[in-house]
């Protein structure tokens, strides 16, 4: 159902002043619809609102950045598990003992650190990497 407007026809429009659907008279028209309204309660000029309001399309989601995957350096624990795993420490470990001469790459189980991989020797001293950390033992 059109209906047609003329200029001077009063019609209900909602008023942004008012806050509300006042009465209003229509000013001029465009293509038939109204164009400029003056309201009847506070003669204030503005344009004619559409009764229902077009729901406004939903904005666009922006795309998710895509985080760049940074590799983080892997934590002593972590390096230790994957060494763990790779080479079944369990069944080569040794019971560290200071007396033994530890080589670089040997496995030990310590009474305290638990296993841990020989890393390094030097001298009387062995690095070794355990679960918590770096340890410098004593070797023979
Ligand atoms: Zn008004």
């Amino acid at each position: 159902m059109l209906k047609s407007y003329y200029a001077g026809m009063e019609i209900d429009a909602p008023c942004g002043r008012c806050k509300g659907e006042t009465r209003h008279r229509i000013l001029s028209i465009t293509n038939g619809t109204p164009e400029k309204l003056i309201c009847a309660t506070c003669n204030s000029i503005h344009k004619f609102r559409p009764e229902r309001p077009a729901p406004s399309p939903a904005a666009p989601r922006a795309p998710k950045m895509a985080t760049a995957a940074t590799p983080r350096p892997a934590s002593s624990a972590t390096r230790f598990q994957e060494l763990m795993i790779a080479e079944q420490a369990g069944s080569r470990a040794l019971p560290y003992s200071p007396s033994h001469s530890w080589t670089e790459g040997a496995w030990m189980d310590h009474p305290s650190f638990g296993l841990g991989k020989v890393q390094r020797k030097a001298g009387r001293k062995a690095e070794v990497l355990f679960r918590d950390g770096l340890k410098t033992l004593i070797s023979a």
